[in-house]
């Protein structure tokens, strides 16, 4: 934030070289969520100045600093949760990996926001489910009633924000500012292609396989009345599975743009049923309409077969430029650490596989992206990591089990990060226009979520603009550094910055022109339109 000082992090003398790392890095991250340029420690300029560790007492805070209790034990990371610490402040109920100071009734911020940024409670988990994966059952958000709808990290980051900028007079938990003037809010919309229209005997194959879904799993009529429909409309001559023209054509219509995920090798039975070639058409097509198209690793990619840089080469050939992220097919991912370290050695700039399969919300506690931390060179990674809060699946699967409605789910988890801060998480519908994935009743979710953003300044876009919105962010709080911020072309052919992508008049030539497609214009904040859904 500019006319705001900087901040700077200091340590105590008894704080060892890994833990340093270690809350360097998420105080980074802290101020890249909330504009704060970061001073070092050599600085002469006036900054606000959080120490970490050292004697705490109730007044051991100097004017502009702040004193963190230093609670951090490495040793958690390693085993499971036994128990979180429940607390309360300005209203908002708090889970504590490593407890409060008992004299001055503050968490170590910079440690929980840690924990959560890099998978602390899944450290210790053993168990794996079916698939390969880490089983929901065993995360702290079913062992210890954690909410998994609430973004804890947000949360915790606010708390600090309040006590370090606000100086704690009143409890508050500030919302982080958007970077981008006119927008509140950022979801990257995608879908993961796991099924498209090659031939009609396999888009035969896929809606009889769906009508024993509907009858053994979802037990769903209007699942199998939506499939047997399409069953007629196949039988007839027409096409099931060829979506992607018909979901650009109606994002256009919210103005929205999307990343499509692809699955670049065919290995594994799971593995969905089209080779790069047969959908290359519409694949450029989505290109050429600025849409992203990026890697959907393989199923047997992260874990088996580590083949995410030679998928990455295959869709490179196809596109003719290197994709700049992944996704996991299945959210299939042993570890963070093994799928971290897949996504660095394919040199990729993010991933976007952290999610629930089985519910929705925020796996690591973040309403935003983030560069994850390496734990082998104790720094972060030169990657985003995009959080997925809301996918299909997990919202038919959560709305099953808590007889909640989809909607509500939908509007809790995204109210949420709206309430924190300005996003950068993930939203992941497979097939928005058809009954194919999931009931038509779970798609309505997604078009209604589109129709009312409007009404929250809010802003859907691809992961390509992402970066070229909010890359300036990471990097003046030091992070993802050898990432560059891309250039965006504007119509007469000039390359321009960021910041013009912003929808700001460039500073030194302000008649240049800025692309349509960055512009934000949007209802008086708090208009009293009511809301829309589509019923
Ligand atoms: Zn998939």
């Amino acid at each position: 934030m500019s006319g705001t000082p900087p901040i700077r992090l200091q340590f105590d003398c008894d704080i060892v070289p890994s833990v340093r790392a270690r809350m360097e890095y998420a105080f980074r991250v802290y101020a890249a969520v909330y504009g704060h340029r970061i001073v070092g420690d050599n600085s002469n300029e006036k900054a606000r100045t959080v120490v970490y560790g050292g004697k705490l007492s109730n007044n051991a805070d100097q004017l502009d600093s702040l004193r963190i209790p230093a609670r951090y034990q490495p040793i958690l990371a390693s085993r499971s949760i036994e128990k979180v610490t429940r607390c309360r402040y300005a209203g908002e109920e708090f889970f504590l990996f490593h407890g409060l100071d008992a004299r001055t009734g503050r968490p170590d911020w910079l440690a929980e926001i840690f924990e959560w940024l890099s998978s602390g409670h899944e450290r210790g988990i053993r168990a794996r489910d079916g698939i390969g994966r880490i089983p929901e059952r065993e995360m702290i958000f079913a062992r210890h009633g954690v909410p998994s709808w609430k973004p804890h990290a947000s949360c915790l980051m606010a708390w600090l924000e309040n006590c370090l900028i606000g100086g704690d007079s009143q409890p508050a938990l500030p919302r982080a500012p958007s970077p981008i003037p006119n927008v509140d809010h950022l979801v990257i919309c995608s879908h993961d292609v796991d099924f498209y229209f090659t031939t009609r005997g396999s888009a035969l194959h896929r809606l009889i396989k769906n009508l024993a879904i509907a009858v053994r799993l979802y037990k769903s009529q209007d699942y199998f009345l939506e499939n047997c429909s399409m069953l007629v409309k196949l039988l007839k001559g027409g096409q099931i599975g060829d979506y992607l023209p018909e979901t650009m054509r109606r994002l256009a219509e919210f103005d929205a743009t999307s990343t499509f995920f692809v699955v670049p090798r065919r290995a594994h039975r799971r593995d969905p049923n089209y080779s790069l070639l047969e959908i290359a058409p519409a694949l450029k097509d989505a290109v050429r309409r600025g849409y992203s198209v990026e890697i959907h690793g393989s199923y047997t990619s992260s874990i088996e077969a580590r083949t995410l840089l030679l998928e990455a080469a295959e869709l490179r050939n196809l596109l003719g430029k290197p994709p700049k992220g992944s996704r996991q097919h299945w959210l299939r991912f042993h570890s963070t650490d093994d799928l971290f370290r897949a996504v660095a050695e394919a040199e990729l700039q993010f991933d976007s596989s952290t999610g629930f399969n089985d519910q929705v919300g925020f796996r690591s506690g973040a309403s935003f992206a983030f560069p994850p931390y390496n734990f082998q060179q104790e720094r972060a990674y030169d990657f985003l990591e995009i959080p997925v809060t809301l996918m299909d699946g997990g919202l038919l699967e959560e709305s099953r089990r808590t007889r909640e409605t989809p909607q509500f789910l939908a509007d809790r988890v995204l109210g949420e990060s709206r309430k924190r801060g300005w996003g950068g998480i993930s939203i992941l519908w497979h097939n928005p226009v058809e009954a194919l994935p999931v009931p038509d009743r779970i798609n309505r979710v997604f078009w209604n979520c589109a129709a009312n953003k409007v009404y929250f300044r809010e802003r859907w876009v691809s992961t390509d603009d992402f970066f070229t919105l909010c890359l300036r962010r990471y990097h003046e709080a030091g992070l993802l550094t050898k990432i560059q911020v891309p250039e965006v072309i504007d119509s007469n052919g000039a390359e321009m910055g960021a910041n013009d992508a912003f929808g700001v008049p460039d500073p030194v030539s302000p008649n240049r022109h800025v692309a349509k497609r960055c512009r934000f214009d949007f209802p008086v904040h708090g208009s009293s339109n009511p809301l829309l859904y589509f019923t």
